[in-house]
């Protein structure tokens, strides 16, 4: 170990040959498999003397990378699927290979000024001020989570009041906010969106008045809309709901995590229109910004804001904070942090931003397609019209069983990876399409079995 042998330039070019095999075509689907099954295949890897470099990558890319499911295949359609950039991906080798530290811009300057500029090709396609700016984050939970925490921590500083915490979202919002709430010990105020889905600002003003006025002491520090909800990829009424937040003096949070990358698509773009009334957003690149996981745009209006909720204070950390210069770790929840937004920016910087708005108009292109064979299909009903990239449909006259067994099915006969969900409590399907690679014949294949 820590000695550069004839084996370690043997095992990097073994390392870097699969890597591009694994990058240059399709990948298998593969499945899992339990874990007696593959102590069967692996036994105990972790012995006195070791494995050795070549066994043990033997051992990943025989037995263990096979019982992964690829997120990056084109009919891997399940939950929000991968679809990193080959640069991207790339880029992620170099990023492990440099012990670069992404926390403090002493130790990663040269780093976190990409990251910015890349939270920043975001930020302004929002329309948010050029004071705007952020961090990227393990993910939207994190992203959620430390947004929330900033908005308490501002209207506590205001109030002293104040007795319960609430938080107000969308009934129909992601299981993250509800965790948030959860976390932070917050209440929850859960608003009914209108007939579409969509969260509505008037609705937000009837129940969060009511609530203040059947509940004094307690006070809504924070109301979320959603820009893309992960099961149908419905868009709440962003201006709205900000305004709804703004005349009571309320932060205003948008969950974009998934439907916020399409902020860079010109054909959808007015569909976001008040997201530059954001006091927070999030956005996931690792969904639909062609991005290796784990990478969650967290952007502030007021980022000083976010710093005076997360700064950490010790006697070893303060060298660091003496200037102004811009430190990651001050600005969500964490310390030490990956440089996780470099292979994204990476990418963007190499192909440029007119790529990405092109590669996500094809994934729409694919959506529209797919819900037009939806709409075709004698045995199928489509929920909605896609809005964005999720196509979400019923197959007549099945039961949930009947969904179970199907999607089994579909992965054990290496076809697809597409889960059963539930509208108004009724079992459905839903593709969510973010890859570029997927087209209108992996759509055809996997209606043929339905
Ligand atoms: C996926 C998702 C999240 C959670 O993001 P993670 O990166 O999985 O933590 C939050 N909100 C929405 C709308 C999402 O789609």
């Amino acid at each position: 170990m820590h000695e550069f042998t004839p084996e370690v330039e043997e095992l990097a070019k073994e390392i870097l040959d699969y890597s591009l095999v694994r990058l240059r075509t399709d990948p298998p689907l593969d499945g899992p498999k339990t874990a007696q099954e593959l102590y069967e295949l692996a036994g105990n890897t972790i012995t006195a003397k070791g494995l050795g470099g070549h066994e043990a990558l033997k051992l990943f890319k025989e037995v263990l990378a096979t019982a992964c499911i690829s997120t990056d295949h084109p009919r891997y359609l399940a939950f929000i699927p991968s679809a990193p950039s080959e640069y991207a991906n790339l880029f992620d080798l170099v990023v492990g290979a440099s012990a670069l530290y992404g926390g403090s811009w002493l130790e990663g300057a040269g780093a976190v000024f990409a990251e910015n500029q890349a939270l920043k090709w975001i930020s302004d396609l929002a329309g948010m001020p050029a004071t705007a700016g952020g961090v990227f984050v393990q993910g939207g939970t994190i992203g959620n989570l430390s947004a929330l925490v900033t908005a308490r921590n501002t209207f506590r500083a205001k109030r002293k009041d104040v007795t319960r915490w609430v938080l107000a979202a969308s009934a129909d919002s992601h299981s993250s906010i509800k965790s948030a709430a959860q976390v932070m010990d917050v209440e929850i105020l859960l608003i009914k969106p209108d007939k579409d889905g969509a969260l509505q600002g008037d609705a937000c003003a009837q129940v969060i008045d009511k609530y203040h006025s059947e509940n004094p002491g307690h006070q809504v520090f924070a109301l979320v809309a959603t820009a893309g909800t992960t099961n149908l990829g419905i868009i709440d009424n962003l201006a709205s709901v900000s305004a709804c937040a703004k005349e009571r003096g309320i932060w205003f949070h948008v969950d974009g995590a998934y439907g916020l990358a399409a902020l860079c698509a010109p054909s959808v773009r007015p569909l976001f229109n008040g997201i530059e009334l954001a006091d927070s957003f999030i956005v996931d690149p690792h969904k639909w910004l062609f991005a290796p996981f784990d990478a969650c745009a967290l952007i502030y209006r007021n980022p000083k804001l976010a710093k005076r909720a997360h700064l950490q204070k010790a006697a070893y950390l303060e060298t660091l904070d003496e200037d102004d210069e811009w430190n990651p770790s001050d600005y969500a929840i964490h310390l030490t942090r990956r440089a996780r937004g470099l292979p994204f920016w990476f990418s963007l910087a190499a192909h440029g931003t007119d790529e990405y708005a092109k590669a996500m108009e094809r994934t729409m292109d694919v959506a529209k397609d797919a819900a037009e064979q939806v709409r075709s299909h004698p045995n199928l009903k489509l929920l909605i019209e896609p809005s964005l990239s999720i196509v979400a449909f019923e197959r007549v006259g099945w039961s949930s069983e009947d969904y179970e067994k199907w999607s089994d099915k579909l992965l054990a006969d290496q076809i697809g990876f597409v889960t059963p969900s539930a509208h108004k409590g009724k079992p459905i399907l839903r593709f969510a399409i973010v890859n570029p690679w997927t087209n209108e014949g992996d759509i055809a294949a996997i209606l043929a079995t339905l």
